[in-house]
């Protein structure tokens, strides 16, 4: 469960921090004190014992107090469900500090309950209420989050007071309705909510899922609202309703986040041209003196061409990004020859690979057809994954690049290494922007936007893009390209090229798949 685990973890991180201010509160303290009483031993110690004690005693409490808050909002919202009826105020999770989304969950989940049981109610006819009434009970219209309830038909049988503002409806046009023609979602994993749904509906007696940066867009597509949404799945579920839905609206803080791409975006293009300068006078330095200089200088050189090119693809990098989220990324696929990109890809790439000890082996099947590619941004594709296999392959030093003609006649490559590997848990959600696991956040720089930036790349030439790991073993990153003869019929006559715009989301909804 994925939010149980952020929930230890952040549980752990203010243990853990509370225990390190208890510690480091005693031995100030004996500093302190030992200043203090010098020449009285049994005062100081006394002193100490007491103060330390003091200490101790407020940090348990605080540890405490922190671990019961999401226990004590959870068992107010058993008895807030259990008194409905009669009022009050419903316990508000959304102030959580920790366990935020755990908690809300189970109590939707508790809310969900107390529906059936006001539905039971209904049915054995001591209300006259409809079903569809009866799951839109006034508890969750007290929760500030707005919320959703959708059959197995993914038609709406509940939506709150919070939900019908948020996007802009009121109840009585949207209950029993499509639910994907209520609120038009946008993802950026191809796990989209129906997806999951479907999966679940098929394999699955229940299931929670967080989703972060979610958006609604308008009929032109432009996002109106940014949001993270959890779904809450039970089957068979006797009200009627089989999932819930909870939004967080982050619109103002995802928005500055895209603010600061198109910031950074800006600041970034001015270093294209002194970039562009100092790798030319390399080139010049590498001919005119590389062949006279010393090993030692020639590593240096080499580091510092690598330099050059990492920080060259950096820039790549956040001008693409930044190109995507405004949908200005424009690619002109040509026929091209699969095996000429990746070998003049890989000639550039061996000097990063052997300044960090790594080799790159080429391995190309000799029956592939000319691709439908943009040269510049499959380079980028092919520079991401070789830059991710080199950064996160640990102490091995070999790097796989295998392309073949698959069986559905696309032509698949793989970029392999044998480093640290991936856990599970976070494959998902490794082609979201932004999206860095815990452990490479601690020990390898990167803005996890590379491979948000191939995922859209490689999906704007009618390719996908997906990865097989192991933690400890090592990570395979695969994606394909069409031959170029499946996609000729395309081109416009005249043109040198068809265009494709590349972006980043993902439509929930089947029938609107961009
Ligand atoms: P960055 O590398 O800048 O963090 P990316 O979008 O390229 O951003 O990658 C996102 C995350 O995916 C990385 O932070 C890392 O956790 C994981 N990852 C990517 N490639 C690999 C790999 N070859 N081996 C292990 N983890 C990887």
């Amino acid at each position: 469960m994925q939010y149980g685990k952020k929930y230890t973890q952040k549980l752990s991180l203010a243990v853990a921090i509370h225990l390190v201010t208890s510690v480091l509160a005693t031995l100030g303290l004996w500093l302190g004190l030992s200043t203090l009483f010098a020449n009285d031993t049994v005062l100081l110690v006394a002193s100490w014992a007491i103060s330390s004690g003091a200490v101790i005693s407020l940090c348990t409490y605080l540890i405490v107090k922190t671990s019961y808050k999401p226990l004590h909002t959870l068992a107010d919202t058993i008895i807030y469900a259990g008194h409905s009826s009669r009022g009050g105020v419903a316990p508000e999770t959304e102030k959580l500090k920790i366990g935020k989304e755990m908690i809300t969950a189970l109590a939707m989940q508790v809310y969900d309950l107390a529906s059936m049981s006001t539905q039971s109610q209904t049915i054995t006819g001591t209300s006259a209420a409809s079903p569809m009434q009866a799951v839109t009970p006034n508890v969750l219209d007290r929760v500030g989050l707005p919320i959703f309830g959708i059959d197995p038909d993914q038609n709406l049988t509940a939506i709150n007071r919070a939900a019908c503002e948020y996007i802009c409806v009121k109840s009585e046009d949207v209950l029993g309705k499509p639910f994907y023609d209520a609120v038009k979602l946008s993802f950026q994993s191809e796990e989209t909510f129906e997806i999951w749904l479907k999966d679940r509906q098929a394999n699955a007696l229940n299931g929670v899922r967080l989703w972060e940066r979610v958006r609604t867009t308008d009929a032109e597509g432009n996002a109106i609202k940014q949001f993270d949404l959890v779904a809450s799945f039970s089957k068979e579920n006797q009200s009627g309703t089989e999932t819930m839905l909870a939004i967080y609206d982050r619109t103002e803080q995802y928005k500055r986040d895209d603010q600061e791409i198109s910031f950074v975006a800006l600041a970034v293009h001015e270093l294209r041209t002194p970039l562009t300068i100092m790798k030319g006078y390399i080139e010049v330095f590498e001919d005119e003196v590389g062949p006279s200089l010393n090993p030692e200088l020639t590593g240096f050189m080499h580091k510092m061409q690598a330099s050059a090119q990492q920080l060259t693809a950096f820039v790549g990098n956040i001008l693409n990004v930044a190109r995507v989220e405004e949908n200005q990324l424009v690619l002109k696929l040509q026929e091209n020859n699969w095996s000429d990109i990746l070998k003049t890809a890989v000639d550039d790439l061996a000097l990063r690979a052997g300044v960090h000890g790594k080799q790159i082996e080429l391995s190309i099947a000799d029956n592939l057809p000319s691709v439908a590619a943009d040269r510049i941004s499959i380079h980028e594709v092919i520079n991401n994954l070789v830059d991710n296999a080199i950064k996160y392959s640990g102490d091995s030093d070999k790097i796989i690049i295998s392309t073949t003609l698959n069986s559905d006649g696309m032509v698949e490559t793989g970029v392999r290494d044998f480093g640290i590997g991936i856990p599970s848990a976070v494959m998902p959600d490794l082609f979201q922007k932004f999206y860095r696991s815990h452990k490479s956040r601690v020990q390898v720089g990167g803005t996890g936007l590379g491979l948000y930036l191939c995922k859209a790349v490689v999906g704007a030439h009618g390719g996908n893009i997906w990865v097989r790991s192991k933690e400890g073993e090592g990570s395979i990153f695969s994606f394909t390209l069409q031959p170029f003869d499946k996609v000729a019929h395309e081109q416009a006559a005249g043109e040198d090229g068809i265009m494709r715009g590349a972006h980043g989301w993902i439509k929930n909804h089947s029938l609107n798949r961009q």
